[in-house]
């Protein structure tokens, strides 16, 4: 049967080209989110990395700077221990009970500020003359760290000991000590100076490493001399089995590291350097929290202020979404309403045929002005036979009805595309066959005409007894069809001939 075609199609081909928009307005909402949240993370890692660059170069310099202070400290004590060896070797180790020895001894302490005091001990370790102005009877530093290496170790170069606390003063002190040998070249003493540990700290305190931060002076095994902030149990303290001393100080002399402290466990960047003159190591450490505090606010207040972006990106993404969407089913439904329209403008109400409208279209498609057809045309007229009476017995809606029934009979014989059943008008119904001749019109004609019969619908004003119908059918080949006015004529009067001949037939005209 021939359709309303194309509408469809076209409706959903154009649906089709719209859907890329929806697609797109999604890919383009979260296109915009992920490079807001690309690039804002990738800032905040670059700033980041800036901070800790920076971080790495103060620790750095941090550590170069203590480490020059630290030699320079370490010689300027070491310079009058060398000086008095020499005094010693030169006069002779008796020299330095002199009271001529005890004055230098006063002065030179006096002279160099980070010299808590001088000292000269026998081979015994009994103390031969001081700085200091009080000298303990029976005093004896035999059992020293520095005095039994001296003793044991025949070696012209200065030592410094580990941290230990004064005998006399109570004060912490870093010692720095030579061997003074005899004429024979045998153990004869050992000439000291004292560092105050103080010293270094007035020292330390001078730079701003944060509240985390750490500046440690070490021995090159790793035993803490002296460290900002300070440490209760400090001669015994040692960081050997830290990180810095098992990797980086191995390894390298100077340089920078990310590290855990294995005393209080903070992380810090270090500057690390070995000193130059004396086997010494200074750390300084940063914290890493301390360091990234600022950047850590700077983070979060960006990735609320990003979260918020991308909050209000995506609803504004669901409502595009949605009013595209609504768009595009306003447009389907609007098109399904048009379609619906002009299925109505072309069908009949009641019986659900063509209406006679778009059966002169078709029909004059077919016969256009001048053009011979193609192919064979039928036409079959359809009456329900005493109508009228139909009416008067059972009334117009049973009337309908039957109309109905008929069109329904009409339309399931019907199975070729391009055939078309109209409502002509009142109980008045065709079928243009445009590719039948008259012969397949008439078959089918008798068709509809049985099955009609068939349903045995009550007709008391029919003398069958049943409702029944009279058809004309007229066919013409191809090229020898007459006008479209002569060819409906023709089934026209095949149609009051079936009539005329006592109806329920059909008649060819
Ligand atoms: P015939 O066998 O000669 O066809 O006799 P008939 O009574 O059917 O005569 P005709 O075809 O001239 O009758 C047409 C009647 O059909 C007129 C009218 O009462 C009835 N009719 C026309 N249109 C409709 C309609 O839409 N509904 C109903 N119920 N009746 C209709
Ligand atoms: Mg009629
Ligand atoms: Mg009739």
């Amino acid at each position: 049967m021939r359709q309303v075609e194309g509408t469809d199609f076209n409706a959903r081909n154009r649906r089709l080209k719209r859907m890329p928009v929806l697609w797109l307005a999604g890919f383009f909402t979260v296109l915009v989110c992920f490079s807001i949240t690309s690039i804002t993370l990738w800032q905040l890692r670059q700033t980041r990395n800036h901070e800790l660059d920076i971080a790495d170069t103060t620790a750095a310099n941090l550590s170069r700077s203590m480490a020059q202070q630290a030699d320079d400290t370490f010689d300027q004590a070491d310079i009058p221990v060398a000086g008095i060896v020499e005094r010693l070797n030169y006069d002779g180790f008796a020299s330095a009970k002199s009271p001529r020895m005890h004055d230098y001894l006063r002065a030179t302490a006096a002279s160099v500020e980070q010299i808590q005091g001088l000292f000269i001990y026998d081979k015994d370790g009994n103390w031969d003359a001081t700085s200091l102005n009080h000298m303990p009877a029976n005093a004896n530093n035999a059992d020293r760290e520095y005095f039994q290496f001296h003793k044991s170790i025949d070696s012209n170069l200065p030592h410094i000991g580990q941290a230990i606390r004064s005998r006399t003063t109570g004060d912490w002190i870093i010692p720095v000590s030579r061997r003074v040998n005899d004429a024979q070249g045998q153990f004869a003493g050992v000439v000291l100076a004292t560092i105050e540990l103080a010293y270094f700290e007035r020292f330390f305190d001078r730079f701003d490493i944060g509240k985390r931060g750490v500046i440690t002076l070490t021995t090159a095994d790793g035993t803490v001399l002296a460290r900002r902030p300070t440490l209760e149990n400090l001669g015994s303290v040692s960081i050997a089995d830290g990180e810095l001393f098992r990797k980086y100080l191995k390894e390298h002399y100077e340089g920078t590291a990310t590290v855990r402290s294995i005393i209080d466990h903070e992380l810090r960047l270090y500057g690390y350097k070995r000193l130059d003159r004396y086997p010494l190591v200074v750390l300084a450490g940063l914290s890493e929290q301390e360091v990234l505090e600022e950047w850590r606010q700077y983070a979060w207040r960006s990735l609320a202020i990003i979260i918020c972006v991308v909050i209000a990106n995506l609803l504004f993404g669901v409502l595009l979404f949605q009013q595209i969407r609504f768009g595009l089913n306003a447009e389907s439904q609007l098109r399904i309403a048009s379609h619906s329209l002009e299925k109505l403008a072309l069908q009949d109400g009641l019986t659900g045929l063509a209406n006679r409208r778009h059966f002169q279209e078709i029909l004059g498609l077919e016969f256009v002005a001048g053009q011979a057809n193609l192919h064979p045309l039928s036409l079959i007229m359809i009456d329900i036979d005493y109508f009228k009476s139909y009416n008067d017995n059972y009334g117009h809606v049973a009337g309908d009805k039957c109309i109905v029934a008929v069109a329904e009979c009409i339309r399931s014989n019907l199975n070729r595309t391009g055939d078309l059943a109209v409502r002509y008008g009142g109980e008045e119904m065709a079928v243009f066959l445009p590719y039948s001749d008259a012969h397949g019109a008439f078959a089918l004609a008798e068709k509809i005409r049985l099955s009609v019969l068939a349903r045995a619908i009550e007709h008391k004003g029919n003398p069958d007894g049943v409702v029944s119908i009279s058809l004309g059918v007229y066919g013409c080949a191809a090229h020898q069809c007459p006008t479209m006015e002569a060819f409906v004529e023709r089934a026209d009067i095949a149609l009051y001939t079936a009539k005329h001949e006592g109806r329920n037939r059909t008649v060819m005209g």
